[in-house]
């Protein structure tokens, strides 16, 4: 803690996982020997930088970049990038940190590396945004590449900001190399179901966590935090399997709609017409609520998909979601609930679904772009989300058979923690002192 003064949320990511370790480390006394969980702790590389650009008043505005290449034992660094105000140094690295597990979760080759800047993409208009995304890569260019490092999206960047980041990389390296970053458009190297992949992967995670109870997702009443693109595809997905999504939100505020929201008006206002939530209760008519600055966990589930940001849900919120019927929660968002809510989901027997196993569905399928890319092949809509239905109940049976061989059935986050950790320690300690 005193080498990485004031990053809280990188401080909560460690002990997350470390506090599911004794009984790995108890067992591999050899990863104590050649101190794994000091050098797992430390990035291989960060890079901080300045991204200067020009508003479209002509002003010169400064944001600040960010890259931190956690681990490469598995593969070259792999995780998004985050355009949102609120990014620091402490963020990035616990995302980085998380992203190291959930990448050797997926069993792609891949390591664990995050980025991101302070920018705030809401409210700018597109030339903006492609100077920002321009300038962010004429520094972020020298550190990355195919077998290097291979950025994606996360908050805020979504296909249009990939398109200018790409853009950019290409003429700055005169090189057509579309492994360099994953998220990309159909038509220039990007995969079918990679815009779909982590709404969908969390919910098929959710499935399989609800049929250890002999349970589905028909019938379910779903609340859905966020309206980005994991809530969205998380809702429509939870919707095909018969469930009915009543909530969802975004940060000022969430809507409840009885019937089950409607995907295709959601996604209209909030993917192409870039709106707000409030849009969705305006269109929709006098059976569908709007409320301003609420939190969405005051509307009872039975299933809860956190799919906004880190730390939305907390203990308060759990406890209020337990008395009201919840059975099963899945985090598409990565760390969206508290320690503290976390621990409540477990003590009351709730099945709960962490983010480094539920919501890998999207570096999964990033992982599946770049083998796409580097064949020159371009898969069907089919043929793709069957290998991310493979790879999600994969990583479901993964995460309940090492909970179960450790001593805690049932607890998945025990379960991922330990499986992913072990994969990396391994090959670092195969890798010599690196
Ligand atoms: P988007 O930018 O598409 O959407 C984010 C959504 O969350 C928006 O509705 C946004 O509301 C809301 N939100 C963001 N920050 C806050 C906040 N501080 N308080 C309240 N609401 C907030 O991002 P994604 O859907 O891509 O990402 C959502 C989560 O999923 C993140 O935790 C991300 O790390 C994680 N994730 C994403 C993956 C992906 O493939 N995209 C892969 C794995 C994990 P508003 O528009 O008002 O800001």
């Amino acid at each position: 803690f005193r080498r990485n003064p004031g990053e809280v949320e990188f401080h909560q990511a460690v002990n997350e996982v470390f506090e599911s370790l004794a009984p790995l480390t108890d067992r591999h006394p050899e990863y104590t020997d050649a101190a794994i969980l000091q050098r797992i702790c430390e990035p291989e590389r960060q890079i901080i930088f300045r991204v200067p650009w020009v508003d479209d008043a002509g002003n010169v505005q400064i944001n600040r970049g960010f890259r931190v290449e956690f681990n490469s034992a598995l593969g070259p660094f792999k995780g998004g990038l985050r355009f949102h105000p609120s990014v620091y140094l402490g963020i990035v690295k616990f995302l980085g940190f998380e992203q190291i597990f959930k990448n050797a979760l997926t069993g792609m080759p891949i390591g664990g590396g995050k980025g991101g800047s302070d920018f705030d993409p809401r409210g700018k208009s597109d030339a903006e945004v492609m100077r920002f995304c321009q300038s962010f890569m004429t520094e972020l260019y020298r550190h990355i590449g195919e077998y290097t490092d291979v950025p994606a999206g996360d908050i805020g960047v979504g296909g249009r900001e990939i398109g200018y980041l790409f853009g950019q990389y290409k003429r700055i390296t005169n090189r057509y190399e579309s492994g360099v970053l994953t998220g990309k458009g159909i038509g220039w190297g990007g995969s079918l179901v990679r815009p779909e992949a982590t709404g969908y992967g969390a919910v098929l995670f959710a499935q399989e966590m609800l049929k250890t109870r002999g349970r589905s997702f028909d019938g379910q009443r779903v609340v859905v935090s966020g309206s980005g693109n994991v809530a969205i595809n998380a809702i429509a997905k939870a919707q095909t399997l018969g469930a009915t999504v009543v909530a969802a939100s975004d940060s000022a505020g969430y809507i409840v709609d009885e019937a089950g929201i409607d995907v295709d008006l959601l996604r209209q206002i909030k993917e192409i017409e870039r709106g707000r939530i409030s849009e969705y209760a305006e269109r929709r008519g006098s059976a569908v609520s709007y409320v301003a600055a609420g939190s969405v966990w005051d509307v009872n589930a039975t299933v809860a998909l956190p799919c906004a940001t880190q730390n939305e849900l907390d203990d308060k919120q759990a406890a209020r979601l337990i008395e009201n019927g919840l059975a099963a929660v899945a985090e598409g968002a990565n760390m969206p609930c508290t320690a503290e809510a976390t621990a409540l989901f477990h003590e009351a027997g709730i099945l709960f679904g962490p983010g480094k196993a539920a919501n890998a569905g999207g570096v999964a399928t990033s992982a599946l772009e770049m083998q796409q890319n580097a064949s020159r092949d371009a898969w069907t809509f089919e043929h793709t989300e069957q290998r991310l239905a493979e790879i999600m109940v994969g990583i479901h049976d993964d995460c309940a058979a090492t909970a179960e061989e450790y001593g805690m059935p049932g607890n998945y986050v025990a379960g991922a923690n330990i499986s992913g950790f072990k994969k990396v320690a391994d090959a670092m300690l195969a890798l010599g002192v690196i």
